[in-house]
C-alpha cells in the first residue's frame, strides 16, 4: 500500500489550491452576502480542466481519475462550497451519468460541452413530494412519435437557472411501482415547455443557485434518453455513487477551512495573558478537528480510488460521505466556538463554514439515508 500521491495527482492538487486560494477564496463572503453566482470563475475552472476532471480528453474532459477529482475539489471547496457544489454537480451527476450510460450520439452532443466548462450542467431528480424516496416521483413523460412530452415539477435544483442543459427524471410507465419504470434524459435549457421557477433564499451555499423546474408540456426528442426506457433509476442511483464522493470532498474543504481558520486565530487570540491555543480545552477541540478529517480524507479517497478501480464502491462513497459531512459541521461549529464571539460575526469565514457545512448532511442523500445505505449494504453481504 502507497499512500503518496502521485506526480500528477500532486500537480492537480497543488493548481486547485492555487486557483482558489488567488482567484476564489478573496470574494467568497461578498458572493455569500449577494447570493452571486460566480459565472467568470466557472469559466476559468472550465479552462483549468476542473468541470470534466475524470471524464477522457476525448470527451472534452481532463482524462484523470476520480482520485484526482476528489483532490481538486477539497482545494476548491475549502475557498469557497458554494463554488464546490457547482462543479461537483457538473462533474458526477450531470458529465458522469452521460459518459457511463449515454450512447456515443449523447457524449458528442452533450459531454464534451459540460466536461469542457464550455456548458453548465445541472441534475433534477427531488420533487416537492419526492426527497429521500426519490424512487416515487410523479413527473411523467408520454411518448409521441420520435418524441417524449414531460409534465411535472422538480425541487432544489442546483445550477437550475444558470445550467444550459439538465440531466432529469421521468415516470414513462406510470403504473409500474416506486423505482420502476423511470427514464432518464437529458433537456436543454430554452426547450419551450422547461420553465425555471422559484429561487431559494438558502441559509448557505448562497453563491450557487437552487430553484425549481417545471416541465408544462416539454417536448423532449427520443435521441435525448439516456441508457434504456425504463431503467433511470439504476442510472440515478449510480450517479449517486459518485456524487456522494463528491459532496464529501466539499464537506472534507469545509472542515480543513474551519482547522485552518482555528489554528491561525488561537495562535493570535490573547486572553490571561496568553494565546489560547496554549489551553487546553481549544488543544483538545483542535485534535479532535484534525484527526476526524484524516479519517474522512482516507475515507473518501479510498471509495474514489474503488470507482478509478472499476470496483463496486457504493457502501465506501455513503460511509465517505456520512463522515465526511458530520466532521464538517462539528468541525465548523467548533471553529465558531474558538472564535468566541467573533466566530458568530459576518466578517469572519467560520460563520459561512457552519452556515455552508449543514447542506452536506442533507443533500444527495441525508445523514439518516446514509446510515440505511450502509447498514442495507452490510446486510446483503
Ligand atoms: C440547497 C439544496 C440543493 C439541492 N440540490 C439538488 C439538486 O441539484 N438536484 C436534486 O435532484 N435535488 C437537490 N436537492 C434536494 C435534496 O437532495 C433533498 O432535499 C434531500 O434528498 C432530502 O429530501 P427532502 O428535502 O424531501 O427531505 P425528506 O425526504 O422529506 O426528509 C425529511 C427528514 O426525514 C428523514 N427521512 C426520510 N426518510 C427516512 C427514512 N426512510 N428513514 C429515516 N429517516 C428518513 C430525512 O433524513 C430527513 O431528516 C437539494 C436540496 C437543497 C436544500
Amino acid at each position: 500500500m502507497d499512500f503518496r500521491l502521485t506526480e500528477e495527482q500532486e500537480f492537480i492538487k497543488q493548481a486547485a489550491r492555487d486557483f482558489a486560494q488567488k482567484e476564489i477564496k478573496p470574494g467568497a463572503g461578498e458572493r455569500d452576502e449577494k447570493a452571486e453566482f460566480p459565472a467568470d470563475i466557472v469559466k476559468s475552472m472550465g479552462e483549468l480542466g476542473f468541470m470534466g476532471i475524470a471524464i477522457p480528453e476525448e470527451y472534452g474532459g481532463a482524462g484523470t481519475s476520480n482520485l484526482s477529482y476528489v483532490l481538486a475539489l477539497e482545494e476548491i471547496s475549502k475557498a469557497d462550497a458554494g463554488v464546490g457544489v457547482i462543479m461537483s454537480v457538473n462533474n458526477s451527476l450531470c458529465c458522469d451519468p452521460i459518459y457511463h450510460f449515454g450512447n456515443d450520439d449523447l457524449k458528442k452532443r452533450y459531454l464534451t460541452r459540460l466536461a469542457s466548462g464550455e456548458q453548465l450542467g445541472a441534475y433534477a431528480l427531488t420533487e416537492p413530494g419526492a426527497g429521500s424516496d426519490a424512487g416515487s416521483l410523479t413527473t411523467t413523460a408520454v411518448k409521441d412519435g420520435d418524441e417524449y412530452v414531460l409534465n411535472g415539477t422538480k425541487a432544489f435544483i442546483t445550477n437550475g437557472d444558470s445550467c444550459d442543459l439538465l440531466v432529469t427524471y421521468a415516470k414513462t410507465d406510470p403504473d409500474a411501482p416506486s423505482g420502476k419504470g423511470i427514464t432518464s434524459f437529458v433537456i436543454e435549457k430554452g426547450t419551450p415547455g422547461f420553465i425555471v421557477g422559484k429561487h431559494e433564499d438558502k441559509l448557505g451555499i448562497r453563491c450557487s443557485d437552487c430553484v425549481s423546474i417545471i416541465f408544462e408540456d416539454c417536448r423532449v426528442p427520443a435521441a435525448n434518453i439516456i441508457g434504456e426506457e425504463g431503467k433511470g433509476f439504476k442510472v440515478a442511483l449510480a450517479t449517486l455513487d459518485v456524487g456522494r464522493i463528491g459532496i464529501g470532498a466539499q464537506a472534507l474543504g469545509i472542515a480543513q477551512a474551519s482547522l485552518e481558520e482555528s489554528l491561525s486565530y488561537s495562535s493570535e487570540r490573547v486572553q490571561f495573558g496568553k494565546p489560547i491555543a496554549a489551553f487546553q480545552a481549544i488543544q483538545w477541540k483542535i485534535a479532535d478537528m484534525a484527526m476526524e478529517i484524516a479519517g474522512s480524507r482516507l475515507l473518501l479517497q479510498h471509495a474514489a480510488w474503488m470507482r478509478d478501480e472499476g470496483m463496486r464502491h457504493t457502501l465506501e462513497s455513503s460511509m465517505g460521505k456520512l463522515f465526511a459531512s458530520e466532521t464538517a459541521m462539528r468541525a465548523a461549529l467548533q471553529a465558531v466556538q474558538i472564535h468566541g464571539g467573533y466566530g458568530y460575526i459576518r466578517e469572519y469565514p467560520v460563520e459561512r463554514h457552519m452556515r455552508d457545512a449543514k447542506i452536506t448532511e442533507i443533500y444527495e442523500g441525508t445523514s439518516e439515508i446514509q446510515r440505511l445505505v450502509i447498514a442495507r449494504n452490510l446486510m446483503a453481504e
